[in-house]
């Protein structure tokens, strides 16, 4: 079976991660601030606060900005659910607002019809390792004076032109393993803005600057040294992976037919995080593709809104017609960088004849 994810661990990341051991410098030290420092100048910023994972990371910036009780972020309901349980975790809503069909990102023309009194940020999430738009959500938010929260998770180098995500206001990537890098469980905020890191790291840590002087109610949002050392070794690589994602997306653009691809926004840098495609007859298109060897994820199967979470606190209800048909349409491929040009024809066969089974999928997408 080809997986759908298969993160490589190589000499380089043992070795780092060892002599971290060696050092005896275990929790948050030297090696997190040097994968700061590295990944903040990857992503084209002047600062980085590492966190203990991509969740902590949403959950952080939100901190850091004051949001809590009382106050609205617009996110989307397509999306893994941190986004908006991060939200939840400080006492604010999230206001949910549909994504765009083709780049299943958030559609900015719907943002300003669900700003109110109360919203204080927005969130848009760069699924799959395409960039939101964030040039317009960032106009939006300028002229409402809101804050502006990327969710960068799953889009480590995608870039619009030569800015990278993570470059407008606050972007929150995840090293979770199936991530395009990972440290084991990790996640890093990412801002051009020197006070706001600044709160985040007193946040992070307890609300202390000075040994159990604590400033402010604080928490435990660290990253280990052993952790940054996994990341410092996957952080040199991560171009090249990315490169190799996008080079199996092009072979996967020219050679599938009867299901519709990956739509990429003039001058966007995609970095495939998922290449995801929409087939008809979803369920069983998945169960033909693990009978002919080939893995494949549904991202995600259940809108956030209809999460169990959601629907108690009254959500259920709402209607999101993008999110609702994408969800039953959606069907993510191998594309991670580990596999062979041999693995890649096997996928690409394999989605071929099964689309000739079970139907092409001809849904009219607005250009
Ligand atoms: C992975 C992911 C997160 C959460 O990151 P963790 O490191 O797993 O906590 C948040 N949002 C999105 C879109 C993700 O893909």
């Amino acid at each position: 079976m080809i997986p759908i994810a298969r993160p490589q661990m190589g000499a380089e990341e043992k070795e780092l991660v060892w002599s971290a051991l060696e050092s005896g410098s275990l929790a948050q030290g030297a090696r997190v601030r040097e994968l700061e420092e590295r990944f903040a100048a990857f992503t084209g910023v002047p600062h980085g606060v590492a966190t203990s994972s991509g969740t902590t990371a949403l959950h952080l910036a939100l901190l850091g900005y004051g949001i809590g009780e009382g106050d609205e972020v617009i996110t989307v309901p397509y999306t893994f659910i941190a986004s908006a349980t991060s939200i939840l975790y400080t006492g604010a809503r999230p206001a949910f607002v549909d994504v765009d069909e083709r780049t299943f990102n958030i559609d900015p023309d719907l943002v300003e019809a669900a700003i109110t009194p109360r919203t204080r940020a927005i969130m848009p999430v760069s699924l799959y390792g395409q960039v939101a738009d964030m040039p317009a959500i960032a106009a939006i938010a300028e002229r409402h004076g809101l804050a502006v929260i990327e969710d960068a998770a799953q889009s480590h180098g995608a870039a619009i032109g030569e800015r990278r995500s993570g470059t407008w206001g606050a972007g929150c990537f995840s090293f979770y393993p199936t991530k395009n890098m990972t440290t084991g469980e990790g996640g890093m905020i990412t801002t051009a803005d020197g006070e706001l890191a600044e709160r985040l790291r007193l946040l992070r840590e307890h609300g202390m600057k000075v040994r159990y002087h604590h400033d402010t109610l604080g928490y435990n949002f660290r990253m280990t040294d052993i952790h940054a050392s996994i990341g410092l070794a996957q952080l040199t690589k991560l171009p090249g992976y990315n490169e190799r994602r996008r080079a199996i997306a092009a072979r996967y653009d020219a050679d599938l037919r009867g299901v519709i691809t990956p739509y990429v926004a003039p001058g966007h840098v995609h970095v495939y995080h998922q290449y995801t495609i929409r087939v008809a007859q979803r369920d069983a298109f998945a169960d033909r593709l693990r009978e002919r060897g080939v893995g494949s994820g549904i991202y995600y199967p259940i809108p956030v809104h209809h999460q169990k979470p959601f629907v108690a606190l009254g959500y259920g209800d709402q209607r999101f017609p993008i999110t609702d048909r994408l969800t039953e349409q959606v069907l993510s491929i191998p594309v991670h960088p580990s596999l062979t040009d041999a693995e890649v024809d096997i996928v690409v066969e394999a989605v071929n004849a099964t689309a000739d089974e079970l139907g092409h999928l001809a849904v009219e997408v607005p250009t």
